[in-house]
Parts: structure tokens; sequence; C-alpha cells
């Protein structure tokens, strides 16, 4: 967004309950007056993501008296279609593996266009301004539509077709996972970041019996490697910074 314009107050987080969209969900409670979450159910093989939720909206409400007054309702929106559409990694029990056409097979076709479409739809109801989404293009799997390029294209096309004035913010487009997890450190400290190392949910396979340092998943899936290694990185940062106990991202 442009840094001259004044923030909308309000907006809507599309909040699946992973680390970045609840890093993106601290963002945006940070910036706006209001703040609602949207959630999919779209038959995702990972559906665990669903239960982690709340317990996630109720820690961040705990963490800060401020977070607790902005954020406002959470939405369940489903969407079974997705799953019927489409033969994906991510809606059936078939490997992980990398597609001809350069993208893995966990990629579902549109599904960030719909979820934003259908967002943008609940936001017009709801009078809320922006739509913030946890869509990156760096340490990314690829997938064409967490563009830059295509989400502002959907922007002003939502905004052509709802005779509306949203905004569409991804806060995490250019960052790598390490720096994503230092945006979390900047956000809460290090209550923050072990909300998202132990509620946070990433893992594809939707795997949460093992703990690891980063948190719980299968540490094998793609999903599960980007998220370790951005881990491992931010932590040695943090170390090399002596930012003491207080700062430590260390597991208390
Ligand atoms: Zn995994």
């Amino acid at each position: 967004m442009d840094a001259s314009k004044p923030y909308p107050r309000s907006a809507l987080v599309l909040f699946s309950g992973g680390q970045d969209s609840t890093t993106c969900l601290a963002w945006a409670l940070s910036l706006y007056e209001r703040v609602e979450t949207i959630g999919f159910d779209y038959g995702q093989r990972h559906h665990v993501e669903m239960t982690v939720r709340p317990h996630i909206q109720e820690a961040l409400r705990q963490l800060s008296p401020d977070w607790k007054q902005r954020l406002g309702e959470d939405h369940i929106v489903k969407l079974p279609f997705i799953a019927e559409l489409s033969d994906t990694a991510l809606t059936r029990e078939t490997e992980i593996v990398l597609m001809g056409n350069g993208l893995p097979s966990t990629f579902v076709p549109g599904r960030n266009l719909i979820f934003l479409t259908t967002a943008a739809m609940l936001a017009y109801r709801r009078g809320l301004g922006a739509l913030v989404g946890g869509m990156c293009e760096t340490d990314s799997s690829g997938y064409p539509d967490c563009r830059h390029d295509t989400l502002k294209s959907l922007q002003q096309t939502l905004n052509l077709g709802m005779a509306s004035s949203l905004y569409i913010e991804t806060p995490l487009m250019w960052k790598s996972k390490a720096q994503i997890w230092e945006l979390a450190y900047a956000l809460g400290g290090t209550p923050f970041v072990n909300i998202i190392r132990e509620k946070t949910h990433t893992c594809y396979l939707g795997e949460r019996h093992e703990r690891h340092e980063w948190g719980f998943g299968c540490a094998q899936c793609p999903a599960c490697l980007i998220r370790a290694k951005g881990y491992a990185r931010f932590a040695g940062e943090n170390h090399k910074k002596n930012r003491g106990a207080e700062g430590s991202p260390a597991i208390r």
C-alpha cells in the first residue's frame, strides 16, 4: 500500500491457522482498529489447521489487550467444490511431487483467487476496507496465484466488479521465511513467536504428533522443510544479535 495514504480502519484477514496467516493476523491487529478473520473449509488434507485456529485467536487475545479489543468475528466458509474440481496433493491422498509444468502437485488451481473473491464478498457485507493475506513470492512453492502481479490484478477486477475500493494487503510478499519469523518477533516478541511455534499448523500432511524446535509437523513435506529452514536461520540470527533471555526464541 502507498504509505502516503491512510490505512482503512478495518480489515478481513485470510486466516488458515498457519505460520504465515497468523503473522498476518498480528500485523493487521497492530494496524487496524477492527479486524475480522475468515477461514476456508475446502476439503484440505491438512484439515487439522481448522482446529488450531480458535486456539491461536484466544492466545492472541490473551497476549495483548489492544489485540483483544480489535479482534472481532471469525467466519468459516465451506468451499467443498474446490476438492471436487481439483486433483491435487492438498485435496487427495497422493504423493507431493513436482509436476511437468514446474509446479508442485500441492498447487490447487484458482484456490487463492476463489479465497480472495469469497473474502471480498464478505468484506463488502461487513464493511471491511482491506483483505490481508499471507501470499508470498519469496521462499514459496512458486504458486502463480500468490504472485504480486496476480493479486494486484485481482484487486482491480474485484473493485471494478463490485464498485468498491478494497485493498488486498500482502505484508509477506517479499519476505523470506526467516524474515517472516523476524516480523513475528517485531510484532509480538518472544511470546508471539512461541504462539506460532506451539499453536500454528503448516504441515501439508496434517501431522501434529511430532514436536520440533520450529513447531509440529512431519519435517519432510515442502511446507515443513521451508518452515524449519526459516526458523533455523531466524534463531541463528537472533542468537547473534544477543537479545538476552527476554529476546531469545529458545523453548520455554
Ligand atoms: Zn510436513
